[in-house]
């Protein structure tokens, strides 16, 4: 393998932001590539700015060189400028480290972090000449992996990769890294690839989507059978039991250029049994396993030594919730480095005091914006979605949070939820009015803006069954919001377009037939599908016209409970009968607690796998235990223990 860089620096004067291409970051390690190592080109299928921060892929990366049998690159699809000039001239995609050809590495590997960028990891696998699917990929081309969360359903995307990596990847990547050494030492003989990807089946986590049959009643899925009786009838996600074990990345890379989310991240912890039912992340990534306070805290204090930087984000899904964070947020203000001057960003919070006082003191005199997400506009809607807020709470964590000199507040919210009525959708608008009133009292420039989404239902959630609202019927629902937020000029209300989400709801659910699809439409320019300035809806209308598909047996229709799902032969962690009860306990408005602090309900994540919930401080949260499993409403009449994620955006500032 030779750089390309000769070849690559005379195209940088005729593209935008050539920094996306040129890498030399700040903790970048040039891996030496052996003979004998798997060198893995690991991508993130959207713009550089987008991928840089991504911490997967610096995990992996890091975790990749640090051993013996393999070395990995990142790369980036490149913005369409880019990939005329490449393809104009003649130049494969490359690396960023040692700018030499993605498809001369054993392995490509994409994080599929949403669905929008299917037809992104086309483009990246044709620009690195090679073929697209997998049936006609040879002994001599990468196995092409992918991973994230948007892969536990990959069954529209089987058609283009070899291995799909489901769940933790800091022990997975080492596993097949293993397999892979060994066909390489061979000096992979011709017939060899089928023979390798049959071995990397064994590996727990290792899905092989060319293993398996998919069989079909008319539109229906009649069965997923594997081929041969080696191959796993359902593949289980890998999880790691202790994130003390992994305290990566320990170099943070620091881009040269302006990057999304440019600051220090640190996880916290991996996991959420809070039990959103909307939330697919929280769903597939229990048990929560939290990171020891010692080690965040001394992933803070070097990382900001070594980057430089004055802002560090606690990452989770739900961050106050660590029961180490009061003493981790008192070492980064009292660390010396900092002279108190660091801001601690929390992307997840709960509303009560304990929340709005904690964002109080990380965020010291800067105080401009604070979002919560209370998801719905009903206490009705918030309790079929598991999301239980009174609106007394939020109000209570408005007026406390006005009180100490913020200005603005963003509440998120979700709209087309399962039995949402016009009534649900329109007390969104009150609710942020309130908002203001409260605000007002405090400060008369007080202001809320309301972000407004489309709701996608997911694989392993209870809502997995739900038939999703169709475009027109979100954007009649987002119209309703805007009417009735119009003549308030202090709440601004920003919405996501419905289109949009019903393509990402296409995709979400979709089965093998959609990789026709995914592939008609990159074939007709659908590049940068997440992008609003390239998405076109029609593409993907007449993509599936064209293979005699129906958009509405994939997004708008409600699932039967004995209905072969797309992604029923991957595990998650969660028993179906689990999600189904949860999905009927959500029609009938009965909540579920967080069996952090109250007895399992054995939705499998713990019990199916032998891990546990690790907590760095085992210390039930301020406010109570979350009730015993009964209906969470009369649990909350009783103790008031009402939570909620919110989220101090990036920072005040
Ligand atoms: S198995 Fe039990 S303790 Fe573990 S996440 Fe599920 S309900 Fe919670």
């Amino acid at each position: 393998m030779t750089t390309l860089w000769p070849r690559i620096e005379p195209l940088l004067p005729r593209v935008q932001k050539p920094a996306r291409y040129i890498g030399l970051e700040d903790g970048m390690v040039v891996p030496d590539h052996g003979a004998h190592k798997v060198s893995w080109a690991v991508m993130y299928p959207d713009t550089y700015e987008i991928g840089l921060p991504n911490q997967g892929i610096q995990i992996l990366c890091e975790v990749l060189n640090e051993r013996d049998d393999a070395v990995a690159e990142r790369a980036y699809t490149p913005w369409p400028d880019m990939a005329s000039q490449l393809r104009s001239c003649n130049v494969p995609l490359f690396t960023l480290e040692t700018h030499r050809a993605v498809g001369d590495f054993d392995v490509i590997g994409f994080n599929l972090a949403a669905e929008l960028v299917y037809t992104n990891v086309l483009e990246s696998l044709d620009l690195a000449g090679v073929p697209l699917r997998q049936q006609d990929r040879v002994d001599t081309d990468p196995i092409v992996v992918v991973g994230g969360h948007a892969s536990f359903n990959p069954e529209p995307m089987a058609d283009f990769v070899d291995v799909v990596a489901l769940g933790d990847g800091e022990e997975l990547v080492g596993d097949i890294s293993q397999v892979l050494q060994g066909w390489k030492r061979s000096g992979k003989p011709s017939g060899s690839r089928q023979r390798v990807l049959r071995e990397l089946a064994q590996i727990q986590g290792c899905y092989i989507p060319s293993l398996y049959d998919v069989t079909y009643e008319g539109d229906h899925i009649a069965a997923i059978e594997p081929k041969f009786s080696d191959v796993p009838e359902v593949v289980y996600k890998r999880t790691v039991a202790d994130l003390a074990d992994w305290p990566y990345p320990k170099n943070q890379l620091v881009p040269l250029s302006e990057v999304v989310h440019d600051r220090l991240n640190v996880e916290v912890f991996r996991g959420c049994t809070r039990g959103c039912r909307f939330c697919q992340a929280g769903m597939i990534t229990r048990p929560v396993r939290e990171r020891p306070a010692e080690q965040v805290s001394s992933l803070i204090s070097n990382g900001l030594r070594r980057t430089g930087y004055d802002e560090v984000t606690l990452t989770s899904l739900s961050t106050a919730d660590f029961s180490g964070i009061e003493s981790v947020v008192a070492a980064a203000i009292a660390d010396p480095l900092t002279c108190g001057d660091t801001t601690i960003s929390l992307p997840s919070l709960r509303v009560d005091a304990f929340t709005v006082g904690l964002a109080d003191k990380v965020s010291n005199a800067r105080r401009s914006g604070l979002t919560f997400a209370p998801e719905a506009g009903t206490w009705r809607m918030r309790q079929i979605i598991n999301k239980l807020i009174l609106d007394e709470d939020l109000y209570g964590a408005v007026e406390s949070a006005y009180s100490q000199g913020w200005k603005r507040m963003k509440l998120y919210f979700l709209t087309g939820l399962p039995s949402e009525m016009d009534e649900d959708t329109t007390a969104i608008a009150d609710l942020a009015a309130n908002c203001v009133e409260i605000g007002k009292s405090h400060n008369k420039k007080a202001s809320v803006t309301v972000s407004l989404g489309g709701f996608v239902p997911k694989a392993h959630t209870p809502f997995q069954w739900f038939g999703q609202n169709s475009a027109e019927e979100l954007s009649r629902k987002i119209g309703l919001v805007r009417e009735a937020t119009r003549r308030n000029p202090r709440v601004n209300l920003k919405w996501h377009d419905a289109k949009a989400s019903v393509v990402e709801g296409l995709v979400s659910r979709g089965d093998r037939r959609l990789g026709r699809v995914i592939e008609h439409v990159w074939r007709h320019g659908g590049v940068f599908q997440e992008w609003g300035e390239h998405f076109n809806l029609d593409l993907w209308h007449d993509a599936m016209a064209a293979n005699g598909l129906s958009m509405d047996f994939y997004v708008t229709r409600h699932r039967r409970e004995d209905e072969i799902l797309p992604w029923q032969h991957i595990h998650a962690g969660l028993h179906s009968d689990f999600l189904w009860q949860d999905w009927q306990d959500s029609l009938a408005g009965h909540g579920i607690p967080d069996c952090r602090w109250t007895p399992c309900y054995d939705c499998g994540a713990c019990t199916e796998y032998g891990v546990e919930h690790v907590v760095a401080s085992p210390v039930p949260p301020a406010g109570g235990s979350q009730g015993t499993g009964q209906d969470i409403a009369a649990v909350q009449a009783v103790d008031g223990a009402n939570w909620v994620p919110v989220t101090l955006g990036s920072g005040p500032s």
